[in-house]
């Protein structure tokens, strides 16, 4: 509030005492003290690099960037005070409308989405046993999963107490389940690698009357999968919130059977003897989650993807006028289902590695951030913004050229982000 402002409402306040003091301490503009903190570059303050994303939607490098839309529906979130239950309730019906579902809920991420819906499958409705996790005496604890499926984020169901019974072959399968069976999981990147495949999982889970979960985190592109899985049969679904959805990094959503994410939520805040009660989603998240998810739905995905392959091909292009460099345009099937190319040629005929390429990349102004590893460098287009793809295609040309002219450059490639997941899969 400017000083006019300020009084002009002293005028109409018919009792000035009090009030003038609170107003003039709570103001919410602190232009006075000098505290603009939007007119400030708070990452060059911090001394924190910034980058252009060729890599992708990975955690280490804060997943993707939200639309206006989406951080205009957060700060609008800031202004008011609403009951958390009362607003996940209408945006998780809101959603479930979006998306043709039974039910959704805003959850922590897909991971945050995974521990919830284990939870809140052991304890169903029943608040002795939310209080009682990660303890899971008396409950139903075990998950079934196909071998193949397995990765580092099944940290998320065994979290909550559950553990985990890995299998082969449906006949595997059948004969692990037992009155402790809590729910079969599914990865759909996995789809390809198990021998039991969507539908055969999700009638398996129906023949036995136990819950499907089904973890589709990275599967944003293509839009249909949004609503493919639980209109499948899979009783919960999840994505992550801030991969290809581009909202909050921090949130994610469930969906499916209402009755089953009602239990979930019985382990999120506002209560607190739970064991969700570290993976808040706040009001702003929520806003934000469902105007990333309202925005992504009305989106031209045609349009969007002719521009990444346009973007890529261009990249490609300047890294193969140079002799001796191949690249190969390819889209994963699953997860990061996104036009992405691998840059590579032989170190010994040009002088520079691919991780001394990724170095050069990240060091250079503007710094780079691509995946990969000694054999070659790895490019997505899909969390740059438009444009710098030119910028890409020059810092590639001016590196191969400086190979060409005799690189002797960093042997000190070992600060790299992309070292963590290397431990994780060890
Ligand atoms: C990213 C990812 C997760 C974790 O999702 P968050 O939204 O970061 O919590 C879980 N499973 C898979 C397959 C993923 O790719």
């Amino acid at each position: 509030m400017n000083r006019r402002k300020l009084l002009k409402s002293f005028a109409s306040l018919p009792l000035i005492g009090s009030f003038l003091n609170s107003e003039l301490l709570y103001s919410k503009d602190n232009s006075e003290f000098n505290l603009d903190f939007a007119q400030k570059d708070i990452y060059k303050d911090l001394g924190v690099r910034t980058f252009i994303n060729c890599a992708g939607t990975y955690t280490a490098l804060t997943g993707s960037l939200m639309p206006k839309e989406v951080t205009d529906a957060i700060t609008f979130g800031t202004s008011q005070y609403v009951e958390l239950d009362e607003l996940q309730d209408r945006v998780g019906e809101r959603i479930s409308e979006l998306l043709k579902c039974e039910y959704a809920t805003v959850s922590s991420g897909c991971f945050g989405a995974m521990s919830i819906a284990t939870a809140g499958v052991m304890c169903g409705m029943d608040n002795n046993k939310v209080i009682q996790l990660p303890n899971t005496d008396g409950m139903k604890n075990e998950v079934i999963l196909q071998e193949s499926h397995y990765m580092g984020y099944c940290q998320a169901l065994t979290n909550v107490g559950a553990k985990l019974v890995k299998i082969k072959s449906t006949k595997d399968l059948e004969k692990s389940i037992n009155s402790k069976t809590a729910m079969l999981w599914f990865l759909n990147a996995g789809n390809d690698k198990g021998s039991i495949k969507w539908q055969e999982f999700v009638d398996l889970g129906k023949k036995h009357n136990i819950p499907t979960f089904i973890d589709c985190a990275a599967d944003v592109p293509p839009v249909e999968n949004l609503f493919r899985f639980t209109k499948m049969g899979f009783d919960l679904v999840a994505f992550s919130g801030g991969k290809g959805l581009r909202g909050p990094q921090s949130a994610g959503l469930l969906l499916g059977n209402k009755k089953l994410i009602k239990a979930a939520r019985l382990h999120t805040p506002p209560r607190g003897v739970t064991i969700g009660r570290g993976m808040k989603v706040n009001k702003e998240e929520v806003l934000g989650m469902l105007t990333a998810l309202e925005l992504y739905l009305k989106k031209d995905h045609d349009k969007e993807w002719k521009m990444w392959e346009g973007q890529i091909q261009m990249i490609s292009d300047s890294a193969r006028s140079f002799d001796g460099v191949k690249s190969e345009i390819f889209v994963p099937k699953y997860a990061n289902h996104v036009p992405s190319l691998k840059i590579h040629w032989d170190s010994k005929k040009i002088n520079i590695t691919p991780n001394q390429f990724r170095h050069e990349l990240r060091s250079g102004h503007p710094s780079i951030e691509t995946t990969g590893d000694n054999e070659s460098v790895g490019i997505t287009t899909w969390m740059m913004e438009p444009g710098q793809e030119r910028t890409v295609s020059r810092r590639i040309r001016e590196i191969f050229n400086m190979a060409k002219n005799g690189y002797n450059g960093s042997k000190n490639t070992n600060s790299d982000w992309m070292g963590y997941m290397k431990k994780e899969k060890a």
